[in-house]
Parts: structure tokens; sequence; C-alpha cells
């Protein structure tokens, strides 16, 4: 019996503490972490610079309002700015919060503009944004709609990566367009090349604003700060979370340009976005991420582990379908169910994390290294032989 709604289907183990890629069970087993808390440890448990920099700052300041300056929410904005398309940021508690931010920024951007019949969003099937009424309505998700009606109005979703389908729902009411670069709830789906450039046009040609959800793809995880800084393509905003806080709960909007200028005094706002623990906790892990060589070595993971897992759809085609991904970001499409691989995996001392579209994603933390990229392949390798016997 649980005091607990229950609003989740755990498995059940509880984790006691953890340190780098590994997890202590409660059960006294040490389990190998691919899963990161869904891509948000990425420097891993404990990591030390963390650790010292929550408790010296717990014992200087937790949380003062947003009346007042807050210097280390200044310095993040500016080190995400510097390092990115942005002009401007936002700093809120979660991802869902960070889209929210991004979805009142579009349309008061139009309504600024003498355009206020310019509230409608393209979203792409397979999408996930959150779990408030209007991230649902974007994600669009029929299981995450179901029992919550009325959605939230305005949003029009076109198939995954269908240009044209996009350019083709353009109407006078579209204010903008809003992807992942790469689907992670929706399966680790990465957008074929070209089509956020393809985005950038559309976007341009109809005078909307492009939206990029790297709460999932961002900070690092597929070897650049963020997923579309691959693709050589400018969004006019960005929601980013996840990852920030490596365990802090922590969320930003990033924007540039006029939208950077948009939500202005009284027009938006948190208690708690952006307090001096998030910020202290969240430059910290830029402190890692964007020190030299660190993202190289998340691309050069990403590159090794893939390369381990390469053969498994050719080697256990009766378990393994496909591999798929970017960097840090790997997804197996299963032929049988996902959630008997996870549980396999778990029983075998691997945490992984089941992603719509039959597969089962793999996000170890971005300080992940090679012995232990070679320990969860033997594991990865083991189960799927299993399975095979089993099957036959
Ligand atoms: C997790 C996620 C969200 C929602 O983040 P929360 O912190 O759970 O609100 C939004 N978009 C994407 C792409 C995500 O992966």
């Amino acid at each position: 019996m649980t005091a607990l709604m229950p609003t989740y289907q755990r498995y059940d183990i509880a984790f006691v503490q953890g340190d780098g890629a590994w997890l202590q069970g409660d059960d006294g087993r040490r389990y190998l972490d691919f899963g990161a808390g869904i891509a948000v440890a990425g420097l891993g448990h404990c990591h030390p610079h963390l650790v010292a920099t929550l408790r010296e700052q717990a014992g200087k300041l937790w949380h003062c309002s947003n009346l007042y300056r807050i210097p280390d929410q200044e310095r993040l904005a500016a080190r995400l700015v510097a390092a990115s398309f942005a002009d401007a940021a936002f700093f809120c508690n979660s991802g869902a919060e960070a889209l929210e931010c991004g979805l009142k920024l579009v349309r008061k951007y139009h309504d600024m503009a003498g355009a206020p019949e310019r509230y409608r969003v393209i979203t792409f099937a397979g999408a996930f944004h959150g779990r408030t009424l209007a991230t649902i309505a974007a994600g669009g998700s029929a299981k995450h709609l179901d029992g919550f009606a009325p959605a939230v109005e305005g949003f029009d979703q076109v198939p995954f990566a269908d240009l044209a389908a996009a350019r083709a729902a353009i109407g006078d009411e579209t204010a903008a367009i809003l992807v992942e670069p790469v689907q992670g709830e929706g399966g680790i789906r990465p957008v074929p090349e070209g089509f956020l450039a393809g985005l950038r046009a559309l976007a341009d040609e109809f005078g909307l604003l492009l939206f990029f959800d790297e709460v999932q793809c961002g900070i690092g995880r597929t070897g650049r700060l963020f997923a579309h800084q691959w693709a050589d393509v400018e969004p006019d905003l960005i929601a980013v979370a996840k990852g920030l806080g490596g365990g802090f709960p922590v969320g930003a909007c990033l924007a540039s340009g006029q939208a950077a200028r948009t939500l202005t005094p009284g027009s938006h706002g948190s208690t708690f976005g952006g307090n001096p623990l998030a910020m202290a906790v969240a430059n910290a892990v830029l402190d890692v991420v964007l020190a030299d060589g660190f993202l190289e070595r998340v691309a050069a993971a990403g590159a090794t582990l893939r390369s381990r897992l390469a053969a498994l759809p050719a080697r256990y085609p009766g378990v393994i379908a496909e591999v798929r991904g970017h960097g840090l970001m790997i997804g197996l499409k299963c032929v049988q169910p996902n959630s008997v691989l996870v549980e396999r995996l778990l029983g075998d001392g691997l945490l992984t994390v089941p992603a719509a579209d039959n597969v089962v994603r793999l996000l170890p933390p971005l300080i992940i290294g090679e012995s232990e990229i070679e320990t969860a392949s033997a594991i990865i390798d083991r189960v799927c032989a299993a399975l095979v016997e089993k099957a036959a």
C-alpha cells in the first residue's frame, strides 16, 4: 500500500547511492546506469564538482525571488548565449515549463507584431513536449491526451519529418514550427539530414518562429552543446532542461532577436525559476560540459558505443530490428516487446529506458568510459543471445 498517486508503473527497486555511471540498489547490487534518470544525470552521479558546488551554495543562499538580481542567473544566461544562437534566456524548473514559456512567447511575438490571429503551432507525429495541458496538446499523443479533454487549441500535427506536409499545414494563423531535432520519447528518431534547414526556409518564407525542443537532446547529449548545431541551422527559440542541472531541476527557454525581447515585465515569470541553488549547479554543469575536449569525448564515446552495438540486428534479428540515434542518445528498436529487453537488462544490472515505437533507449551519462561501454555492450549481447534461445 502506498500513499502515492498511481501515476507511474515502477520497477520494484530503489537506489540508495550513485557514483559516476553506477548506482547501488537497495537489493545490495550495483547497476550500470544507461538511463541517467532519462538523460538528466549527464555528468553521472555525485560528480565531485557538482557536489562541491551544491554544498558550498547550500551554505550561502538557496533561494531569493526574481524581484532581485541573481548574479549566477545572469552568468548562466550569458554563457548559454555565448555558446549558442541565442540572445537571452528565461529560467524555469522543468522541460514542460520551458516549452510553455516558448509557446507563450510565440503567441506574444506575433501579438506584438500586430498579428494576434497567428497562434497556431505546427508539430510532428511522435513528438513529446511534456505533460502540462498545452504540452500534451503539442505532443498530440492520444495516450497522453486521453481523459483530459478539451485539448488546448492551436496545434496542427503533421507526419514525422514530412517537410511537404509542414508546408501544406501553414495557414494565416500559423505562428511557429516546433520540433525535436532528435525525438526522445518518440523512440530516438533523429530528423533526416537537411530537414531542419528545410524548416528554417519555411519559417523564413512565411514569417514563422522556428522552435526546437532540445529538452532531451540538448546539453551535450549528441556531442554538441545543442543537437541542432550539427545541422548548422539557427532556430528562433529552444527549450532545454533535463541535462542542464545534472539532476537538479532546472529548465530554460533561449531565444534570439525580437523573440528574445518579447517576454517583458509582468508577462511571464516563475517563483522558483533560476534560483541561486539551481543556477550554481547549472553553472557547474557548464564548467564541465564546456571544458576543452569534453563534447569531443562525448561524440567519441557515442561512436564507440554505436560501433559495439552495430552488429546486433544481424546477430540477433529476432531481438533487435535496428540501432539508431545520435551521440549518446541511442535507440534499440526491438522485435519482441521493448519491456522484455528492458527487464532482462535490468536483471543483468544494466538500466535502460523504454520509449515509443518499441524502442529501448540508451542514455548513459556523458562521462561514460571505455570500460563501462564494454560492460554495457557485453550485457546487451548476452541478454540478446538469451532472448534468442528463449524464442527458439
Ligand atoms: C522530458 C521532455 C520534456 C518534458 O520535460 P519535463 O521536465 O518532464 O517537464 C519535453 N520535451 C522533451 C523532448 C522531453 O524529452
